[in-house]
């Protein structure tokens, strides 16, 4: 009922109605969702939060789905994918740029404009607005380094402003992982740099990603936090874990953090092999690895 009701309210927006998830993520596991919402202004979004909190519709927001696992049961109520929000403005060395624009197309934009601050992005799968709420990072940049502010619309359909501070940026933490905001645009101050030097960066750590991450197979990347003084990839090495399959998941083979999916694997593969996984580390070094990557939706039906 509610559901053509959002149709005959936002007959401009694309909406997609028992859309199967799976043809987003980067596990290429997860069901349905009941209604998977494409705005492309914020004041679409506000539209759509405050008609769906009037609704009692649930809802999330998903960014390029490649730090989510999706459960296999799907998701009641309405996912928001800001993918058609790709506004990106340069204006000397401040950034302004909209949450759909993935990383490697902001990576290779600034790059061409000589700016300098973001090479560490460059192959990190996730749009903007994935990352900011991750505070991804890799080979020892963060976004929080280079970040300025950040535009939202809040869960009750609030526009609001934070500054850098105000985010409480940690490691993969930030404040939205507590408001629920949905990140809208973001502010970054780069530096002015030579084309030359960022794109061989680039170049560079791109080379290691290839060398070093099993980028052949559809995975979520990291799926554990870095446990305080250890590298949990090492910690599941270290515990012959490495080729360990339940179902069509398995712990790759290449990098011992990544669990990769071979054979039309499922999220409650990936469930399972993660439980077991934490449950053999903490039985041989007394470590509890924390999952970095995200499960959503419902249980199993
Ligand atoms: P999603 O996976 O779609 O979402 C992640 C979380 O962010 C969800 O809870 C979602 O609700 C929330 N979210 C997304 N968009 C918004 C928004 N606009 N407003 C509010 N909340 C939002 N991560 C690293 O940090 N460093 C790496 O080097 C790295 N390498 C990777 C390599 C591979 C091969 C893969 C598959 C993943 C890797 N990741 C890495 C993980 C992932 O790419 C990052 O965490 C990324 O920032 C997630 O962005 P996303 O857009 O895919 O977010």
């Amino acid at each position: 009922m509610w559901r053509k009701e959002l149709l005959d309210v936002f007959p401009t927006i694309n909406i997609l109605l028992d859309e199967p998830l799976n043809r987003y993520t980067y596990t290429k596991t997860g069901g349905k969702v009941d209604a998977l919402v494409f705005p492309e202004t914020k004041e679409h979004i506000r539209d759509l939060v405050l008609f769906l909190n009037d609704k009692k519709i649930p809802f999330l927001v998903l960014g390029n789905a490649s730090n989510v696992i999706v459960t296999d049961g799907g998701i009641r109520g309405v996912v928001i994918m800001l993918e058609k929000m790709t506004n990106l403005v340069v204006d000397d060395t401040t950034v302004r740029v909209e949450s759909g624009v993935v990383l490697t197309e902001l990576t290779d934009y600034v790059a061409q404009q000589s700016l300098t601050g973001l090479e560490f992005a460059c192959g990190i799968p996730g749009n903007v607005g994935g990352a900011v709420f991750m505070n991804a990072g890799a080979y020892g940049g963060e976004i929080k380094d280079v970040l300025y502010s950040v535009d939202v619309v809040t869960k009750t359909g609030e526009y609001k402003t934070y500054t850098n501070k105000e985010m409480v940026f940690g490691y993969r933490h930030s404040l939205i992982q507590e408001t629920g905001d949905i990140v809208v645009q973001t502010t970054f101050v780069l530096q002015k740099g030579h084309k030359e030097d960022i794109l061989a960066e680039m170049d560079r750590l791109m080379q290691l990603r290839r060398e070093k991450q099993p980028l052949e197979y559809p995975s979520c990347g990291s799926v554990f936090k870095r446990p305080e003084g250890y590298f949990a990839g090492k910690l599941i090495q270290d515990a012959h874990l490495q080729g360990h399959r339940i179902g069509g998941i398995e712990v790759s083979k290449k990098h011992a953090g990544f669990m990769v999916n071979v054979d039309s694997g499922t999220a409650t593969d990936y469930k399972q092999l993660i439980a077991y996984v934490q449950e053999k580390v903490y039985e041989v070094f007394g470590v509890r690895l924390e999952t970095e990557v995200r499960f959503i939706g419902e249980e199993n039906e």
